[in-house]
């Protein structure tokens, strides 16, 4: 029977535009010159943009380095065909240092276990491993204090097989220009790096994507870019202001199908728990999108979303696969009509800074949630 054949999709659909991908870090990479490398960072499932196909893309117009959180990521990429080089950022289980021979990845290290388990596998398969050091010099998360760096470091001139490719840090607020962090944690990391002393060759990399835009003089020799490769402001603004990254374009959007519309009298209550009550006769377009897509619960009575180019309010609860939305104001919706929760629509758009807002949240994770909860389609994936 034909319809064997028919396949069958969600209504809600995350859509990625791969343009957007190439023509951020095209941006970034141009904006950083020449002379600096760009990370780009493709944990949490590329910020729920598709890990493997979000690498793949960028990967075709020359990124040469990717980061991820766990070995299991990086060994992903590898199986996916991604031949750069992948950073593994957040350390791994002793038993499973030659998973980095084998797959030829990069280790970033913070702990005397790591060193040892790498150098044991390297010398197991005769083969040579770079390293990265993790530093916190102020982030206050992961890694090794500055006063523990030079025996560490000594550690890793000792064993066979390893040797010191890198020296990494992290920024706790350099998303925010005037904050007086940055500049501190900065110093911190050059006078550690300076104050080595066989001196230090390797590659040094700091800056996220707040350093890449608003601290060009922080970019070392690589820098780790991961929300503005996906079109946000790491600040939630909107880079009006950012000489460099002003041309950033959001490469995610989210929009479902209207699935009934009901006219309901004053009065109304609307959803679990009656949260709105209808104060005139209402038209309410329901949309078949709720948590479980994402669409979080903190979204009821306060998100919105566009149909037929207009603003549409959320009335009471998002339950799990169901929303209500008020389209009083708007003329002749009809089932199956387009309704954008996230991305433009006629001359109107939501931002995903927007729904943080909303949320009470950062687009980081309003990207993550719609990208890993949905089906995902790419457009224009071909150069
Ligand atoms: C996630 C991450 C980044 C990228 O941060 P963005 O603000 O998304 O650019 C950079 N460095 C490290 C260590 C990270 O964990």
């Amino acid at each position: 029977m034909a319809t064997e054949h028919v396949q069958v999709v969600s209504r809600n659909q995350v859509r990625i535009d791969c343009r957007a991908l190439r023509h951020n870090f095209r941006c970034i990479a141009e904006s950083v010159g020449s002379g600096v490398e760009v990370m780009a960072m493709v944990k949490g499932d590329a910020y729920g943009h598709g890990m493997a196909e979000t690498a793949a893309v960028l990967a075709g117009c020359g990124c040469r380095n990717f980061g991820v959180a766990e070995l299991v990521e990086a060994v992903a990429l590898r199986q996916a065909g991604i031949a750069e080089r992948i950073f593994v950022l957040l350390g791994f289980l002793p038993e499973e240092a030659d998973q980095f021979v084998h797959h030829d990845l990069t280790p970033v290290v913070f702990l005397e276990q790591d060193i040892r388990a790498l150098s044991r596998a390297a010398a197991e398969y005769g083969r040579e491993i770079g390293v990265h050091l993790k530093v916190d010099c102020g982030m206050g998360r992961l890694g090794l204090l500055p006063g523990d760096v030079p025996s560490f470091i000594q550690r890793i001139a000792e064993l066979p097989g390893i040797h010191l490719a890198g020296i990494m840090a992290h920024f706790p607020e350099a998303d925010q220009r005037q904050a007086m962090s940055t500049p501190k944690i900065f110093s911190r990391y050059q006078e550690l790096i300076a104050g080595l002393d066989k001196g230090f060759r390797g590659i040094r990399h700091i800056a996220n994507s707040g350093a890449t835009l608003y601290f060009p003089e922080m970019h070392c020799d690589m820098v780790r870019a991961g929300i503005s490769l996906y079109g946000c402001y790491p600040d939630g603004g909107t880079g009006e202001d950012v000489a460099a990254g002003a041309r950033l374009q959001p490469a995610m959007s989210f929009a479902t199908r209207v699935a009934q519309v009901r006219e309901l009298p004053a009065g109304s209550g609307i959803s679990y728990g009656h949260t709105y009550t209808t104060t005139r006769p209402t038209r309410i377009a329901v949309l078949p999108v709720g948590y479980e897509d994402g669409y979080l619960r903190d979204l009821s009575n306060r998100g919105e979303v566009l149909i037929r180019g207009r603003r549409a309010q959320v009335r009471g609860r998002i339950c799990m696969n169901l929303c209500m939305v008020d389209v009083t104001g708007i003329g002749g919706v009809e089932v199956g009509d387009e309704a954008v929760l996230l991305g433009r629509q006629g001359d109107e758009k939501i931002t995903a800074d927007e729904i943080a807002g909303w949320m009470g949240t950062i687009s980081y994770e309003v990207l993550c949630l719609f990208g890993k909860n949905n089906s995902r389609i790419y457009t224009d994936e071909t150069r």
